[in-house]
């Protein structure tokens, strides 16, 4: 079986019902259409929050969305319109995948570079997991 059906399955054996108040909220993205293009005001407070680099994030979203984007006045631009539903979604699976524990779910990561692989270190449990993503 290969690594990423694992860890499918294991999340997939994983309650569903996880205690809410230990559970880490993805923030929501805020902006609006302009135009053909959409503006998302708050990228740079959710970087911070997720202390991730703003241009890392842009790097995936722009990959996942296929569409172009820059950041202009703090703001980050996409070169269309774009749902905040879909955005948000894509965002939700950034966290899921380069910023939450595999074991403890917990935010409080570091990305590493450890024999040319990225890795995933928990400072919360400890746990180390290989982030497969590549952007
Ligand atoms: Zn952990």
């Amino acid at each position: 079986m290969k690594y990423e059906e694992m860890l499918k399955l294991a999340k997939e054996k994983l309650p569903k019902v996880q205690s809410k108040s230990e559970r880490f909220v993805v923030p929501k993205i805020q902006g609006h259409v302009e135009g053909n293009k959409t503006i998302i005001i708050n990228i740079f407070s959710i970087a911070d929050l997720l202390a991730r680099l703003p241009e890392h994030i842009l790097k995936y979203l722009q990959r996942e969305l296929a569409t172009p984007g820059y950041f202009q006045d703090k703001r980050l631009v996409f070169g269309r319109k774009l749902s905040s539903h879909m955005i948000n979604e894509k965002l939700q699976k950034y966290v899921e995948v380069f910023v939450l524990c595999e074991q403890c779910s917990k935010p409080d990561t570091k990305l590493l570079t450890e024999e040319g692989l990225l890795v995933k270190k928990c400072m919360a449990c400890g746990h180390k997991s290989q982030v497969q993503t590549k952007i």
